[in-house]
């Protein structure tokens, strides 16, 4: 039996579970994906927001000042890109200016770094910006990170600790016996003291599943441009509209990566699986972006996806025990990404080390074992991997530069992919301009060999997404 079960493996289970993994606790993390980080921890902005924005003495505003101070330690245990780029938001009419100066305020609340620039100032950082603009917020905290990165090496480092990930695992029931919740999968039964309901999306449902709901989660669709490489630089930092109901706006921002992203849209929807994008909705997304930053490239698209938020009816983070021993750690929409660290610490001292005495790991490591990147790493010292072993030689990925030796490392790893969006996810192979055309059948060549298993077997995601379907010919021996 588990002390802790985490239901969910996106940024906040992670984060959790990470956490938890300093202390002499079992835990285990259940998640009904084939890997970790796949459903809002993949599609979003990446942004690790400054906090300026959130309602002062919010949640959201207290654990994203607090989670956003706590990502340079974490990315350099973790190995995780991230970049303190900063954001400007910007106003483009007169009458938005008095907005941009109840920011200032509200960033002071929240104890966020900022500063107003004239036009003139705003210009000089960001030639690109449209001449209407007439001035801007700059929050040099703000960065850019690589969420996927993130949550594999959050895991990566929490199994290294004593965490137990059991992937392809759907909850489908809890039940509650003796103090003991009994949680079942639609293949197995879990037992644990406590709780810990980080479902995104589906919060709502699981929480139900042992209270009365007294809050609902209504998926909200945010639509993106990704645009290709530019030489001069698009945009150097994140490109803010003034922030409205409907959330941040539409922004143009530089990539961990070095692309750049364009959204999101925001649309309430019904099906919390949907995410498809449509024409009207980026059509309108370029005439957003366009009025802030001009020469936005949009013959340079290299791919357009959605992701979906988890929109709280009660407009703020859900942390709470909703019955004895089972936390919800729910509504965690933007800017969750920026908080999660937070979040996790919140948790963790809140709820349970007031009840679960924690005895610290003797053994608790912080740290990953460094990753190797092509992209970052000089001649010498790759031609010292190259001598250890040949694979770092052969270049799979042409348009992000990986070779087939990082990918054999993930796969050697503890928390490895096992599709080819899941090698995408880790190396960025297929992130690039041809979007896989080139890696696509090398990637799925090394993850049939490294499973033993056909060609024909390998998923791009979820099962029955294969991309190879049989043979063309028969070949002889
Ligand atoms: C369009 C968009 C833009 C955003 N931009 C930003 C940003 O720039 N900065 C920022 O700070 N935040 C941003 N966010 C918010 C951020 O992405 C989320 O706050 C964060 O990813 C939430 O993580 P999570 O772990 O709570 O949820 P998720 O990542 O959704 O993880 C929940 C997990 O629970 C699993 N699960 C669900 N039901 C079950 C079940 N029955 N059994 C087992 N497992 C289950 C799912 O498979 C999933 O892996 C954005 C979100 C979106 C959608």
């Amino acid at each position: 039996m588990d002390e802790i079960l985490i239901i969910g493996a996106g940024v906040t289970g992670c984060f959790i579970a990470r956490e938890l993994s300093r202390y002499q606790v079992k835990v285990t993390v259940l998640d009904k994906e084939n890997d970790v980080g796949n459903f809002s921890s993949m599609a979003n902005s990446a942004i690790v927001h400054s906090g300026y924005d959130p309602e002062p003495g919010s949640l959201k505003a207290k654990l994203n000042v607090m989670g956003n101070a706590m990502y340079d330690q974490v990315c350099k245990e973790l190995d995780v890109q991230f970049e303190r780029i900063g954001s400007l938001t910007v106003a483009i009419y007169d009458e938005q200016l008095p907005l941009l100066a109840d920011l200032v305020k509200r960033a002071t609340l929240n104890g966020v770094p900022v500063k107003l620039l004239t036009p003139a100032e705003a210009k000089a950082m960001e030639p690109n910006l449209s001449d209407n603009v007439k001035g801007a917020l700059w929050a040099p905290t703000a960065g850019v990170i690589d969420p996927f990165e993130l949550c594999v090496h959050l895991m990566e480092n929490a199994i290294d600790n004593g965490v137990t990930l059991k992937l392809n695992e759907e909850v489908v029931d809890i039940r509650s016996f003796g103090g003991i919740w009994e949680v079942r999968t639609k293949k197995n039964t879990y037992h644990a003291k406590y709780v810990i309901n980080a479902s995104g999306l589906q919060a709502d449902h699981i929480s139900g599943l042992v209270a009365p709901q007294t809050f609902k989660i209504t998926p909200r669709k945010g639509e993106y441009f990704v645009i290709d490489y530019t030489q001069p630089a698009l945009v150097k930092h994140t490109i803010f509209p003034l922030p409205s109901s409907l959330g941040k706006g539409i922004l143009v921002s530089p990539t961990y990566g070095g692309n750049y992203i364009v959204g999101p849209s925001s649309t309430v929807i019904d099906d919390k699986e949907d995410l498809s994008t449509d024409k009207p909705t980026l059509d309108e997304i370029k005439k957003s972006a366009s009025l802030m930053v001009k020469n936005i490239p949009f013959h340079k698209v290299i791919r357009v996806f959605s992701g979906l938020r988890a929109t709280p009816s009660t407009h703020d983070f859900v942390i709470e025990e909703a019955s004895p021993n089972f936390i919800n750690v729910a509504g965690i929409e933007s800017p969750g990404l920026a908080s999660s660290p937070a979040i996790a610490k919140k948790v963790i001292e809140e709820f349970i080390a007031p009840k679960l005495k924690l005895f610290a790991k003797a053994s608790f490591n912080p740290n990953v074992r460094p990753y190797h990147r092509f992209k970052k790493t000089s001649e010498e010292e790759w031609s010292k991997l190259i001598a250890q072993d040949r694979r770092y030689a052969r270049m799979v990925c042409r348009c992000e530069s990986v070779t087939e030796g990082e990918i054999r490392d993930m796969l050697a790893r503890n928390c490895p992919p096992h599709t080819v969006k899941g090698v995408k996810k880790r190396s960025r192979a297929g992130f690039g301009r041809c979007q896989g055309g080139f890696c696509g059948p090398n990637v799925v060549a090394i993850l049939a060999d490294h499973y033993h298993i056909p060609l024909t077997e390998v998923p791009y995601d979820e099962p029955g997404t294969n991309i190879v379907k049989g043979a063309t010919k028969e070949v002889g021996e």
